[in-house]
């Protein structure tokens, strides 16, 4: 098995905001790296996938919510690889499959529901023995996909930038991409991340934990920035709605309301305060998942336009 993925592209936005704080902004598409499999989800599959495969492993078990943009990767790279894809789901089923879960089914993945007591205590041996006896043997991908191999397949967003730059920036679910960053740079430039879920303070230790266990190592050369949550996971606020939209139509670049478009959104308020030292070169990586705009919109209105 191969998994190939060409370097994705990094694009400098142009825009009045910019000029006037004197700061440049580039934008790693990795959104545009695979049509299914979107931004940092395939790079933290690609090692995954080749370890299930070299264990000799035919089936991927995965856990995640009913908008998971990482249960859509799973079940998208299953048939794509070849193997049989298992969703474990948080909560019960609601009558109707939203867009995620439609799109999971479609790509042959066997959801299975369990309460949210349950999924609490999801990696217990008691519960990982029960889904054994269940569904035999699988592979075990964690939540959100982050582990040690995540890491390393995020180390390559690293070694395809070859603009200069000062900060690279990424929003932050786990942290695994943002830890995956920082042990790319290896202790150069300066890691920026945003988490989207409030009191994003956590983080800070599990990712360190994270990259601890990668390479048993210990960075400085990055910090959270943790205002810019909206409330919550998938919560938002009509002007973090009116700036993805207006991002598009000016950038011809698509947020999501859940993930890059915070994470935009706290970058430019950034730099509309000076945060940014003049002349300052910032990469944000975009890391895909457009796929939850479906599902935003199905619950709220079509806000994203
Ligand atoms: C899953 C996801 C994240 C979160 O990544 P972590 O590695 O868990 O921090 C960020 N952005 C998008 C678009 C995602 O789908």
């Amino acid at each position: 098995m191969k998994i190939a993925l060409q370097p994705s592209p990094v694009q400098e936005i142009r825009d009045d905001l910019l000029t006037e704080k004197n700061v440049r902004l580039f934008i790693k598409r990795d959104d545009l790296l695979h049509d299914q499999i979107s931004g940092n989800k395939i790079r933290k599959l690609k090692y995954n996938l080749l370890q299930a495969r070299s264990e000799g492993h035919h089936t991927l078990l995965t856990f995640g919510g009913a908008y998971s943009n990482h249960i859509y990767a799973v079940a998208a790279a299953g048939e794509i690889y070849g193997f049989k894809t298992i969703g474990v789901i948080r909560g019960e089923p609601y009558p109707d499959l939203n867009p995620t879960l439609e799109f999971a089914i479609s790509k042959g993945m066997y959801l299975h529901y369990i309460s949210r007591a349950k999924y609490k205590n999801k990696y217990s041996a008691g519960s990982v023995s029960k889904l054994k006896d269940m569904f035999g043997q699988f592979y075990m991908i964690p939540e959100g996909g982050t582990n040690s191999l995540a890491l390393k397949g995020c180390t390559e967003i690293i070694n395809e930038i070859d603009v200069p730059y000062d900060f690279i920036t990424s929003c932050c679910g786990t942290g695994g991409t943002l830890a995956g960053i920082i042990a790319g740079l290896n202790g150069n430039h300066h890691a920026v991340g945003f988490p989207v879920l409030k009191g994003g303070e956590y983080l800070r230790k599990e990712i360190q934990d994270y990259i601890k266990k990668y390479n048993e190592k210990v960075y400085l050369n990055w910090h959270l920035i943790t205002d810019y949550h909206f409330g919550g996971y998938a919560k938002y606020s009509k002007e973090l709605v009116e700036f993805i939209n207006e991002f598009k139509k000016r950038q011809g670049i698509p947020l999501d309301p859940i993930y890059t478009g915070k994470m935009m959104f706290g970058l430019y308020n950034l730099i509309r305060k000076y945060v940014f030292k003049k002349c300052s070169r910032i990469i944000a990586v975009h890391t895909g998942g457009l796929q939850v705009i479906d599902g935003f919109n199905e619950r709220f209105w079509n806000l994203i336009e």
